[in-house]
Formats: C-alpha cells, structure tokens, sequence
C-alpha cells in the first residue's frame, strides 16, 4: 500500500485536517520532506508550486508548534517565519497554515505591502505563532518593533529563486541579521542556479536536500496543443476555444498586464465574462478577481506570469497561452496550474509567425513536440509551419528542431531579453521598491510596447540564456512594500 500521511508520524489534529481537505496521500515532496523537518533539520528542497510543497513545510512546523507548546503558558511568542516574493503566494501560505493547523489554537497572521498597514500591526500587537510575509513590508513593520524575532524557531524561504529574481536579496540578508542564529531553517526553490544554492550554503546547516521532479516531465496528465494563429486572429481563436463545453475554469495568460486587460475587454464584447489579475490592480480588485473565478461566477481568468504566482486554485481544466512566453520556464510553470493532483488538464499554446521561437524554445526544454490543434476557420491553423515536422517523420530525434544545438540565435529571430542581457558573473541590477521591469539595465529603454519577438534580438555570439530558471517578466511589479 502507498504511504499515508499517519505513516508519517503526524499527529491527530493534523491528520484531521488533511483528511477534511480530500488529500488521501501524501504526494512525493511530503513523503521526502516532513520526517527530517519533523525532527528539526534544516531542508533545501527543490519542488515547484504544485507539487504540494506547502503542505510539506506547513504540516511539520505546525506539529513542531503544537508540540513545544507556548512555553509556560507564557504569552504567544513569533515562532515561525515564511518569507515568499508575492503577496498571493503569501496569502496563500497563510491560508494553508489555517487550514492545515485549525485544530490546533495556533495563530497565523500574513503581511504583505500594497494594502494599510493597520489590521497586520494589530494583528501583530494581538500577537502570532506563526507570520507569512513578503520582504518589505516585513521589514517596514520590524521597524517599528512589531516583529520581535527573539523566540523564532523556524524560517522558511519560499520560491527563493523567485525572491532572488525579485531582488529581494538585500532586504533578505536584512531580515535574517534580525534572527536567533539558532533556528532550523527551511528553503524552498523551484530551480537551483548557483545564487540560491550559495545562499542556501550560507544559511542552511547540514541541511537535507529534497527534491522532486520538476514540473516538467511530471506534465504527462495534461493534454498540450498548440495553435498555430496570426496575430490578429487570436482573439477569434480564444472565443473559439473558450467554447469547449468540456471548459470549467479556464486561465488565460498574456505576457503584458496590459495585454490581459485588452483580452477581458475583448471577451467582454463577445458577451463571455473574464475577470484580470494582475500586479497593477489594487489589492482589493485583485482579491475580487480571485473570488469570483474560485467561486465559479466567472470561469475565464486573464493574467501575467508574475501575477500568477503563487495562486492555488484547484479544477482548473484550461490554461490558454494566449501569448507564449518568452521565457520557457514560464510554460511550465503556466501549464503546472491545470491537472493538480493527479487530474487531467488541458494546455493550449496560441503561436503566431513571431511566436515560433519562443515555441522552439519550449519544446526543447520539455522535451516534447507539442501537437497540433487546428482550429476550423482559421486558415492559419491549418498548417505547421514548424520546419522539423518532417524530420521527426523520418525517425530523427527531435530536439527542440529549427536551430542546432549550441548555435545562437539567427539574427532577427531574437526575442526581448529580459533578464537575459547581463553578462554572466554580473551582479543582478538592483531594484527598487515599486519599480517596475527591474530587470532592464539602467538607461536602457523600455522595450516596445508590442513586446513581441521582434524586441531586441540577442547579441551575436552569446548564445542561448541559461535555462533553469524563469527570469524576470517585463511587468514584474515589486508592490511589496
Ligand atoms: P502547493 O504545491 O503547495 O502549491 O500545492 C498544490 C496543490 O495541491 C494545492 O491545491 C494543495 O491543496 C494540493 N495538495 C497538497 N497536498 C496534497 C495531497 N497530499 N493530496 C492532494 N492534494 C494536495
């Protein structure tokens, strides 16, 4: 029989709550990661949103809370500390330690900037077992005393690289100057590139690495298609898709948050409800967002990679690439919401003739070709323009076809690179608080509005970026603070 969760030595009240939850296992990352957590290890784990990471940190420190109980019945002390990049993630962790830890009598408060300052102080003041938070605000708040750390126990770093790619460095170091050099500290990353694993080498001691598959090559439940479609037919071809019956909750994601407002006013005109989220929205339109699509009042949800993250919705049957990412990374991360937990899904890519590199670049990093959907009416869709077609009918393995290995880019076929320019060895450009696009290098100019491939092509020579980690989207809002 496969593990249970009570083979894990979690304790009633959790098991409880896991049960209330619908999970009937433990997935891959809990297995490995809540009995050296458990007994108060330190853990660098590699998993992804989706593979059930939360659960897998949360579920263990929760019992450690329980366990050591409030020393004394003295008062509740800070003893638990997860920092994530994004508010959503944040209120996302924060809801699963409710949820996981409800009969337990703990109590977790969540801060992030972008909303008033007021109900976390008081929260804070009332006082907290456990604190979910995003840099900036976290350190606006210890600032003025409200964060005292002298009785932590735990951190956690969630979706460090997203941190990193954030520029939330600085303000990290910041915060863990502030903690007990006695803690057991947990870190959890999507990739593993040589920043995070010497900030893991720093902070961790002996930790016990965890990893699991990436998304990548765990994408076998969702159905991939791509849809080859001119520009300025996307919009029927979303219409179109959008009219599966087989559709119950659907996200459609555009590279620029301008572009998603563009979408739901266009869906909007066809009479078919959408709903945007994106970084630019307030706090409040965003939360409005979110509930309405959770509920099912509105099934098409239109949003950017970064304002994506860190959203746990379940029984997501479509995610729509109405654009391609420029950074393939992102594709699997975008597709990794649909077919949770062992359901299907279905992912569609819309490419248009600008597109096919990024394309090329997807297939390569998932190893896959995706097929073709071909949409009636469409005349472009009719058709695979993808030259390698061919050579995989003739039995050649097909790598990610068009460019042969190791060969940069042809000149004009570059894509904006975002994140991408700086020279390898380079420190990361500092960004500022509210900034936005933090990854353009100072005095460069923003790239076209148009953002498509025909941005800035690569320079000669320098071949392709380096895979393993999603860089930093242009309208990556830092609204931390
Ligand atoms: P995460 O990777 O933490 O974002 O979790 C992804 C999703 O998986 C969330 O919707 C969780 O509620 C769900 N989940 C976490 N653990 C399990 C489990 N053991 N069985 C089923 N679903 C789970």
């Amino acid at each position: 029989m496969s593990m249970q969760f009570a083979d894990l030595k979690l304790i009633e009240p959790l098991l409880r709550a896991v049960e209330a939850e619908g999970y009937s296992a433990p997935t891959p990352i809990q297995q490995q990661a809540i009995p050296p957590i458990l007994e108060g290890s330190d853990v660098l784990g590699c998993a992804q949103t989706g593979t059930g990471k939360t659960a897998a940190f949360a579920l263990p420190i929760l019992q450690r809370l329980a366990q050591g109980g409030a020393p004394g019945g003295g008062p509740r002390a800070l003893r638990v500390l997860v920092l994530t990049p994004t508010r959503e993630l944040a209120a996302q962790v924060g809801e699963s330690f409710i949820t996981y830890g409800k009969h337990l009598g703990l109590r977790t408060a969540v801060v992030f900037g972008g909303v008033g300052q007021r109900p976390q102080m008081d929260a804070l003041r009332r006082g907290v077992d456990v604190l979910v938070a995003t840099p900036g605000r976290l350190l606006d708040l210890c600032s003025q005393g409200l964060a005292p750390f002298g009785r932590l126990e735990t951190l956690v770093l969630d979706e460090a690289d997203r941190m990193l790619d954030m520029g939330f460095i600085h303000d990290i170091r910041r915060v863990l100057a502030m903690l007990p050099e006695r803690r057991q500290t947990l870190l959890f990353s999507a990739t593993m590139p040589p920043d995070i694993q010497k900030l893991a080498d720093s902070i961790l001691r002996r930790p016990v690495r965890v990893e699991v598959a990436p998304v990548a090559t765990t994408a076998e439940n969702i159905d991939q298609r791509v849809v080859f479609v001119e520009r300025s037919d996307k919009r029927a071809a979303l219409e179109q898709v959008l009219k599966d019956p087989a559709l119950r909750r659907a996200i459609v994601f555009t590279r620029t948050k301008h572009g998603a407002n563009r979408v739901v006013q266009q869906l909007g005109r066809a009479r078919i409800e959408a709903v945007a989220i994106h970084g630019n929205k307030s706090q409040g339109a965003r939360e409005r967002a979110l509930a309405s699509f959770k509920q099912g009042t509105t099934s098409v949800l239109v949003a950017t990679d970064i304002a994506a993250r860190g959203i746990d919705i379940d029984d997501i049957s479509h995610v729509i690439n109405y654009d391609l990412p420029n950074i393939p990374e992102s594709y699997v991360h975008r597709i990794g919401r649909t077919a949770r937990a062992g359901a299907s899904g279905v992912a569609l890519s819309f490419c248009d003739s600008e597109e096919r590199p990024y394309l090329a670049d997807i297939e390569r990093l998932i190893r896959k070709r995706l097929p073709l959907l071909e949409i009636p009416g469409l005349a472009y869709a009719q058709s695979d323009p993808r030259p390698a077609l061919q050579a995989q009918a003739q039995g050649r393995p097909h790598q990610g076809q068009s460019r042969p290995q190791g060969q940069s880019r042809p000149q004009g076929q570059g894509r904006p690179h975002q994140g991408q320019s700086r020279p390898q060895g380079q420190s990361r450009p500092q960004a500022h608080a509210g900034s936005l696009g933090q990854s353009r290098p100072q005095g460069q100019s923003r790239p076209q509005a148009h953002a498509g491939p025909q941005g800035q092509s690569r320079p000669q020579g320098q071949g392709r970026p380096q895979q393993g980690r999603p860089q930093p989207q242009p309208d990556t809002t830092r609204a931390d603070r």
